[in-house]
């Protein structure tokens, strides 16, 4: 199994949201601060699927990178905006200095109406990604599935969409959580296959409290292995016991993946230095 890491580097990105209240900025920029002290490779940012969070992915982006110095990438997702509105943004995240874009399709916002949904100006992230690289000089990254997207037919219908989305000019994707390094190791002999050679972040989210298991696997589809859900049968009434027990699920997951060569890791901190530094210093 070869993730482009056969010379055993470890290279590490984080992902971070901003502040979901527009109050919040200070505080969401002193805990990415806290985070950038772990000298990621880049910080991605997230971005709300209706695009009118726009302006805070914009923020916290520009500040990682023009502020802390450190490589952003600005999430962008289409589905419900217009070509005009996406042209405005990429024009904005360029001039800001923000040159890496993962390029998104998102999901339908719940108060989407018929009408829009089935007017809407690009219906793939491909529709994005070819956009893009027609107007702008950025660089961009693409999403995709180690256990297939919830949408597609088969896992290889949805590598064919990837591959897809490297020939339009991706040139790494970032992987959708997993809890299984299984599915991981699978999917990327059959991307392998079928001519992905860019690299591929593998996408590490460290489950640190009960509550949050049911949010993650609802939004991400992804399966829960025994040995995670034994551990969150255990430590159900004991949140510092699961704390330490999700840190340490993510340790081994990434020590696992760093063993086979999956040199690439991008973790989804939820915006917890604690956890993020508990995590590195787990894997040194
Ligand atoms: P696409 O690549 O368009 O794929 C969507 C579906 O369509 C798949 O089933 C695919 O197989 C199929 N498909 C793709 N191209 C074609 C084609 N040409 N013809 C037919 N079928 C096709 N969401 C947010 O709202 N904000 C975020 O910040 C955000 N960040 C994310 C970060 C990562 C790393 C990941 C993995 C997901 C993120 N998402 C985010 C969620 C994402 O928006 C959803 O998973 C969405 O459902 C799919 O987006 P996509 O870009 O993968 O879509």
């Amino acid at each position: 199994m070869s993730n482009l890491s056969q010379n055993n580097e470890k290279h590490i990105s984080f992902e971070v949201f901003p502040p979901k209240k527009d109050g919040n900025f200070l505080i969401a920029t002193e805990v990415i601060k806290e985070i950038s002290k772990l000298s990621p490779d880049f910080i991605s940012v997230t971005y709300g699927a209706g695009g009118s969070q726009s302006k805070k992915t914009l923020e916290i982006a520009s500040y990682i990178e023009n502020e802390l110095h450190i490589t952003a990438v600005a999430h962008l997702t289409c589905i419900g905006s217009t070509k005009e509105e996406i042209y405005k943004r990429c024009k904005e995240f360029k001039e800001r200095n923000v040159s890496k874009i993962l390029a998104l399709r998102g999901d339908r916002p719940k108060d989407m109406t018929d009408e829009r949904y089935n007017h809407r100006e690009f219906i793939y992230a491909s529709d994005l990604i070819k956009f893009i690289k027609e107007k702008f000089d950025l660089s961009i990254i693409g999403a995709c599935y180690p256990e297939k997207h919830f949408e597609a037919l088969s896992l290889d219908d949805d590598l064919k969409y990837m591959r897809q989305k490297q020939d339009l000019g991706v040139e790494s994707f970032i992987s959708q959580l997993f809890f299984d390094n299984t599915y991981f190791y699978n999917f990327m002999e059959k991307a392998r296959k079928v001519g992905i050679k860019a690299s591929v972040h593998a996408g590490i989210m460290p489950v640190t409290s009960v509550k949050q298991i049911g949010t993650t696997v609802s939004l991400s589809g992804s399966s829960v292995p025994k040995k995670l859900s034994d551990l969150i049968a255990k430590y159900s009434d004991k949140p510092s016991d699961m704390y330490k027990a999700g840190i340490d699920y993510s340790i081994n997951q990434i020590r696992d993946l760093l063993k086979n060569c999956v040199g690439e890791i991008h973790i989804y901190t939820m915006n917890k230095p604690d956890v993020a530094k508990a995590i590195i210093e787990g894997i040194q």
